[in-house]
């Protein structure tokens, strides 16, 4: 089974092409590339000839003007930790074959999407493979879609929002998956050009469709409102595979609706059910500086002092140690603070709070102490839903 297609096999990207442009870990891009095309990115244009000749997986780089460099610089860390890509006066993307997985990170939303931390789990967990004809409603965005076409036989897909159901088919037929297309001639590959989308309410008028006499549906993929309006439905003859075990999976977000879709599952002859949550998180690893008690009792003694003193004389009080102070450096040699601190240890540094804002440090400057730490991406691109999980067996006595 394919995945989009490809014209060639040298790995180079050539005019037409779809590719997608990867510029951060939150913006890729799908572009078709145009001779005369141009690309406008936060580290300036990007002409399509610059990408056109490449092989696929390139850098390629612009230098940023100071406007570009200063646009990057907005992220800043609360504790006064400057994140290091700040800091860049050269901007990279990269360019990349379209591949299921970043065709749904980049992929136009028209509906809430499923991510690859399920649909992997859901791939793997229905079994699907090569030899799988697979049912999927409703089509939506067609993130899942693609990623079923990848790995399947056939996939029908079913969506009742009619302008949602074209713009699919579009970007099916632009990434060579339209099963009619290949039945046209228009697409050479049979493996790739697997996708029948239909428009279609499945909780009224079934899953039959014209074109195909038996469905022979080895896996069924709900992702509906109301799964258990659809579920009767599959009992209709050449829908499903008669003579071996179907999967079935429904993904909702609420227990309500996971209670009512085990109510209809029970009644139409499945088993096996089991619900399952996936959570899927990025962990990267980052460098936290290293913070003493001493520090804290430092920052603590002085907000009291400023609130006994108010903070007019607090100011003065202040400055007036760290001429003090800046002028015993030499004698006292090293004090605690300074050990830590002593590269900085400048009346500007002073300014540095390890506990509040103030001057911002540079994350791993190697002027300060730091230690090696797992941190979870706070936003979670996994639209967490509950997987319902279910087996059929209409002929139990032709099973092994
Ligand atoms: N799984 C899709 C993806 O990864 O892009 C997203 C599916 S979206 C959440 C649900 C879709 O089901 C919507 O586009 C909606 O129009 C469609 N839908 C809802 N009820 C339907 C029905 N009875 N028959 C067909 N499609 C339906």
């Amino acid at each position: 089974p394919g995945s989009f297609v490809h014209t060639s096999d040298d790995n180079i990207v050539k005019e037409n092409d779809l590719v997608l442009i990867y510029i951060s870990k939150t913006n890729i891009r799908p572009l078709v590339l145009h001779k005369e095309g141009r690309m406008n990115t936060k580290y300036g244009t990007f002409l399509h000839t610059e990408i056109i000749g490449k092989e696929y997986g390139s850098q390629i780089g612009k230098y940023m003007n100071s406007n570009q460099v200063n646009r990057g610089r907005k992220h800043q860390k609360k504790n006064g930790v400057q994140e290091e890509e700040d800091e860049k006066k050269f901007g990279f993307i990269h360019v990349l074959k379209p591949t299921p997985e970043l065709w749904t990170l980049s992929l136009p939303h028209r509906t809430q999407i499923v991510y690859t931390f399920d649909s992997s789990y859901i791939t793997e967990r229905m079994q699907i493979n090569s030899l799988s004809n697979v049912l999927e409603a409703g089509t939506g965005s067609g993130s899942l879609s693609h990623q079923f076409s990848r790995s399947c036989k056939r996939l029908f897909t079913y969506e009742f929002h009619e302008v949602r159901k074209q713009q699919a088919e579009l970007e099916f037929r632009q990434h060579g998956l339209l099963y009619q297309d290949y039945l046209d001639g228009k697409i050479k590959d049979k493996n790739s050009a697997n996708i029948i989308i239909n428009h279609r309410d499945v909780c009224k008028d079934g899953f039959l469709v014209e074109q195909v006499e038996n469905i022979n549906g080895d896996a069924v993929f709900l992702d509906l409102p109301a799964p258990w309006e659809a579920i009767p439905n599959l009992n209709k003859p050449g829908v499903l595979n008669q003579n071996k075990q179907v999967r079935i999976c429904c993904f909702s977000p609420c227990f309500e609706q996971v209670d009512k879709t085990i109510e209809a599952l029970e009644e139409n002859g499945w088993g096996g059910i089991e619900m399952v949550e996936i959570q899927g998180r990025n962990f990267e690893g980052r460098k936290r500086m290293v913070k003493y008690i001493d520090d804290a009792v430092k920052v603590l003694s002085e907000q009291k002092e400023r609130r006994n003193v108010g903070s007019v004389n607090f100011k003065k009080l202040k400055k007036a140690r760290q001429e003090l102070e800046n002028k015993s450096v030499t004698e006292i040699d090293e004090s605690n603070d300074l050990k830590r601190f002593k590269t900085n240890s400048t009346p500007k540094d002073e300014k540095f709070n390890p506990f509040g804002k103030g001057l911002r440090i540079k994350e791993g400057d190697a002027n300060y102490e730091w230690s090696n730490v797992t941190k979870i991406e706070s936003e979670i691109k996994s639209h967490t839903s509950y997987l319902t999980f279910a087996v059929k067996i209409f002929n139990i006595d032709r099973q092994e």
